[in-house]
């Protein structure tokens, strides 16, 4: 380690002219302390930060780099594109290739390009609601949807807790209409349904959470969901903004298939560029301006890099891609269970096709409540362990570990033999607490 001495100066600058330092605030450190690492560059599966430190990264940008760093598909059809112009505000042709690329892979017919997960999903709660007549939104605890105002509600506990906004900013009148629900409770979203059935115009939920770690809908839960919004006229939405083009070729729906209504998609689908979509049956996304009478708009929307880096992107993501991104998540997976176990530390390993986490809690974690009791101080001591030896782990424990198609056997090695270390640091640090 080249110590972190620009990163350290950087973040003081950064601290003077931009809130907290960050752009997203998970990226502050705030969860693990220390000071946030200034990245400079990236080549496969690894990340070089200000200080020439260079770190196995498990981060992958939060998802989107399947393919590992500067991969040469991606930089090709992105230079490629930036020839010939960065942005026109009219339709171009990439933004059809990459809309039908994205409608042969998940069960949908029609798709909308848009600029980021929160504007995904805030405009398919729009469309459901444009689309049913009605107000209501339900959610489930510790289900992230980006950082729409009516999604920002979280929950107490019991049967139907009305929203009660988990921001300052956010208004009572914004999230009155959403219901938050507990996850993976057949009962308590039966209930809901069965009090407010006919006022609920949409259920969103992330098709496999993996946002409060991994946490995978019970076997039927998603299929329930599916049968009480039929049942009752409302819309489903599932969320793959993270899931989607990850955990396989058709996202989470390639594992648990329950067809949605609306479906969202960002992170992989943009390649490292700021794009995201939704999407639905024809029926439903043509009630969207200027077929229908539901606006939702963007200057940016169908950006020509951004169509162009999704689309090698996805492109590149064939089944040999998978196949490695499994391999590489099953060997990483299982090494840190095993060192942890080896150290003593009280962990549950939680998997979801590729991606997975692992919570410092001995109980299996089904829901927020479950997420939330885990020991949040021994992440922090494995975290700092981790990236002492170069590895760089997501800064909270509350998230996934990403891998791409570019984690070798080099890369993968490196990060085997840096758990067991990190797992006695661990150890010690929950002993001395
Ligand atoms: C990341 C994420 C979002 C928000 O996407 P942004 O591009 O960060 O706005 C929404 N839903 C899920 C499930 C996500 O993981």
């Amino acid at each position: 380690m080249s110590g972190t001495k620009i990163s350290e100066d950087l973040f003081a600058r950064a601290r003077a002219v931009v809130p907290g330092g960050v752009n997203s605030p998970v990226r502050a450190f705030g969860a693990v302390g220390g000071t946030p690492r200034f990245m400079e560059s990236g080549e496969g599966p690894y990340i070089v930060d200000a200080d020439g430190n260079r770190y196995v990264d498990l981060v992958c940008s939060w998802g989107p780099m399947i393919l590992g760093h500067r991969h040469p598909a991606v930089v090709e059809a992105l230079t490629e594109a930036l020839s010939r112009g960065t942005s026109f505000g009219t339709a171009t042709p990439g933004e059809v290739e990459l809309a039908e690329e994205i409608v042969s892979r998940a069960p949908i017919e029609m798709v909308r390009l848009v600029n980021s997960g929160t504007e995904a999903t805030m405009s398919a709660v729009r469309l459901a609601r444009g689309f049913t007549g009605r107000s209501r939104v339900v959610k489930f605890a510790g289900c992230y949807h980006g950082h729409v105002d009516a999604l920002l509600a979280s929950a107490g506990s019991g049967v139907v807790t009305f929203g009660l906004p988990d921001t300052p900013g956010v208004t009572g009148a914004a999230a009155a209409d959403t219901i938050v629900l507990p996850y993976n409770s057949p009962e308590e979203v039966t209930e809901a349904f069965r009090e407010y059935g006919d006022q609920i115009a949409c259920v969103i939920t992330e098709a496999c959470p993996a946002n409060m770690g991994v946490v995978p809908p019970l076997p039927g839960f998603n299929a329930l969901l599916r049968e009480l919004c039929t049942a009752h006229g409302a819309l489903l939405i599932m969320d793959e903004v993270l899931t989607g083009f990850r955990v396989s070729a058709a996202g989470w729906y390639g594992i648990d298939p329950v067809e949605a209504d609306l479906m969202t998609f960002g992170k992989v689908m943009g390649g490292g560029l700021p794009t995201a979509a939704f999407g639905g049956r024809m029926e439903v996304m043509s009630r969207l301006a200027p077929e229908g009478p539901v606006y939702q708009a963007g200057t940016l929307s169908g950006n020509p890099l951004a169509c162009a880096a999704g689309l090698a992107t996805l492109r590149g993501c064939d089944e040999e891609v998978y196949d490695k991104v499994d391999a590489a998540a099953l060997i990483i997976g299982r090494a840190a269970s095993d060192a942890l176990a080896a150290a003593g530390v009280p962990h549950r390993l939680q998997r979801a096709g590729n991606l997975f986490s692992i919570f410092f809690t001995a109980d299996s974690v089904t829901d927020f409540t479950g997420a939330r009791s885990q020991d949040t101080e021994a992440y922090r001591a494995f975290f700092h362990a981790m990236l002492d030896q170069g590895v760089y782990l997501p800064p909270s424990a509350y998230e996934a570990w990403f891998l791409s198609a570019a984690h070798d056997e080099e890369a993968v090695t490196r990060v085997v033999e840096a758990l067991p270390a990190a797992a006695k640091a661990t150890a010690a640090a929950s002993a001395s607490a």
